[in-house]
């Protein structure tokens, strides 16, 4: 399968031209317009919807409880309704495996939809963007500002940019924190300055780091840092959905009066205004070509229909597009990889979905006594020792009762029934006793049985060995 080229060029602003990629290149300030579009609108609604997710979800309650909180101190994970104990981080590192291949079969269809949609990275830059916007104004008022000599006024707004971007910064920083110590205690401990060492460090941590990343570096994190950037281009087909300029219908490019005849002229529909490039927040000429700097956000085909629609021209010059419809060839939807991706994804969530229904909200583990093989009572009866760990890993209190099989006559000394509180992991330690006339070799494989007496599907049956002397001749 043939994968489309991916350029790399850097901008030049001035002439709309690429150039080759330096990688210790000076980086330029990009200053990015403010535009309006229907894909702007798409990216506002996908951008609110992961803000309310971050800031919200960690304020929700089940059963009593924070509803996402990975709880490190007793290693227990909180999502929703279910508990995760580090026994289960084959469960996340399928999740994380099934979330992989959606990436890939999500770029496959449709390119970098991730990145310009929904990237938490670019969801913030964008956060930042506005806030700029508010305090400095838009793109030419930036310019000039940062221009301009150092003024009571310039002051003012430098100030006031970065005093929003630190509070949206420690905001989101409270937030993240908010998911490892829970938030509705974690908010008046910061009020009243009691917070742990780790809570200080990271919320101090990701303040500046929120700051830095999408105040400062913004598209340096995707170009430079994400790895995703650097290998999309191995996913891409010539069916891939992208955001390309039409050459063929653009060119040649050039300044025109709105009713000129400009065909008689020899020039295409690209007026050469060059807003395309002064909306895009990598700061890209996509006139030069898909380039792997474009996280495919939508904003120079907002501004450039905006264009279009001002000239009386036909939107779409610079649109979502595939290779194979801009050489005039049939887009194919349906294509191997794309079906391959599905059919893995289908089969992954199944499993995922099945492992996760089955899965048993008890551990148990059987620890016997290593200290004394066994031990012979005063009444004669043979003796071995052993400690159930048992967790509790549902967000209700359970009692269960133990029973012993595998062996004749064996009986176990101890509580049978015992309590254990949600999320607890309570060490129970039981006997096992056996009148010696049951026991004809050294060691048996036993069983022991944990069940749930409100549930009884929470049943966990759990192989352990009980010895014995060896059967005199
Ligand atoms: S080239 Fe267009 S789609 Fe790509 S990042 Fe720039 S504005 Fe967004
Ligand atoms: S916005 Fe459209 S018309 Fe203006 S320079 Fe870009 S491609 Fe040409």
């Amino acid at each position: 399968m043939n994968q489309i080229p991916v350029k790399n060029v850097t901008p030049d602003p001035k002439q709309g031209k690429g150039e080759s990629f330096d990688l210790y290149a000076k980086r330029e300030h990009i200053y990015v317009k403010f535009y309006k579009g229907l894909f702007k609108n798409f990216r506002v609604i996908s951008g609110f919807m992961m803000l309310a997710m971050f800031f919200g979800f960690s304020w929700l309650q089940w059963d009593g409880r924070q509803a996402v909180l990975f709880d490190l101190p007793n290693r227990q994970f909180h999502v929703f309704g279910l508990t995760f104990w580090p026994q289960d981080f084959m469960l996340l590192s399928w999740l994380l495996i099934i979330l992989a291949f959606t990436l890939f079969f999500v770029t496959v269809f449709a390119g970098r939809l991730w990145c310009g949609y929904a990237c938490p990275q670019f969801v913030w830059t964008w956060f930042f963007l506005w806030a700029e916007r508010v305090t400095e104004g838009d793109r030419n008022q930036r310019m000039k500002l940062d221009k301009a000599a150092w003024s009571k006024d310039k002051i003012l707004r430098k100030s006031a940019k970065h005093a929003l971007w630190l509070i949206i910064g420690a905001a989101s920083a409270i937030a993240f924190v908010g998911y490892f110590s829970p938030i509705r205690e974690l908010i008046p401990n910061i009020m009243i300055l009691n917070l742990g060492p780790w809570e200080s460090w990271w919320l101090a941590f990701f303040t500046v780091g929120t700051y830095g990343a999408a105040g400062w570096l913004r598209e340096q994190v995707c170009i430079y840092m994400c790895p995703y950037a650097r290998f999309q281009s191995v996913m891409f087909d010539q069916d891939t959905l992208i955001i390309s300029y039409d050459e063929a219908r653009g060119e040649s490019r050039g300044k025109r009066k709105k009713n000129a005849d400009y065909k008689a002229e020899g020039l295409g529909d690209c007026i050469d205004c060059g807003n395309c490039v002064h909306v895009c927040p990598v700061g890209i000429d996509i006139r030069d070509g898909l380039q792997y700097e474009c996280v495919a956000c939508g904003a120079c085909v907002d501004a450039c229909d905006d264009i279009m629609d001002r000239m009386g021209y036909e939107r779409g010059l610079v649109r979502y597009t595939t290779e194979h419809q801009l050489d005039g060839n049939t887009t194919h939807i349906l294509r191997p990889r794309l079906i391959g991706y599905f059919v893995c994804l289908v089969a992954m969530f199944i499993a995922f979905a099945y492992t996760l229904y089955s899965r048993i909200p008890l551990e148990v583990d059987i620890i016997r006594d290593r200290g004394k093989l066994f031990v012979e009572t005063p009444n004669g009866l043979i003796e071995n020792v052993y400690t159930l760990k048992l967790a509790n890993k549902e967000q209700v209190d359970h009692q269960y009762t133990i029973s012993v099989k595998g062996l004749d006559g064996l009986k176990l000394i101890g509580d049978s029934i015992v309590t254990v509180k949600s999320g607890e992991l309570l060490d129970h330690p039981v006997r096992l006793h056996i009148d010696p006339r049951y026991i004809s070799k050294p060691n048996y494989d036993i069983s022991f049985q944990v069940q749930a007496t409100d549930d009884e599907s929470i049943i966990i049956d759990e192989e352990s060995r009980f010895i014995g002397p060896a059967p005199r001749r």
